[in-house]
């Protein structure tokens, strides 16, 4: 359970995500479920454990 940061709310299938657009410093990371990372097209900093994240990825 996480905090996502796209719907302001809990999610149980949050997953860590690279923020792209960034003002300054170094990138941080912040939680989106994973209706947020497909909507937003984020992508899941997550390796391994996150494998609905290679659906993500995918465009073909
Ligand atoms: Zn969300």
């Amino acid at each position: 359970m996480a905090f996502c940061s796209w719907h302001r709310g809990e999610a149980v299938d949050a997953v860590p995500v690279r923020i792209i657009e960034q003002t300054a410093g170094p990138g941080r990371s912040v939680y989106a479920c994973l209706a947020c990372c497909r909507y937003h097209r984020l992508t899941p900093i997550a390796r391994g454990a996150a494998a609905p994240a290679g659906q993500i990825q995918r465009r073909t």
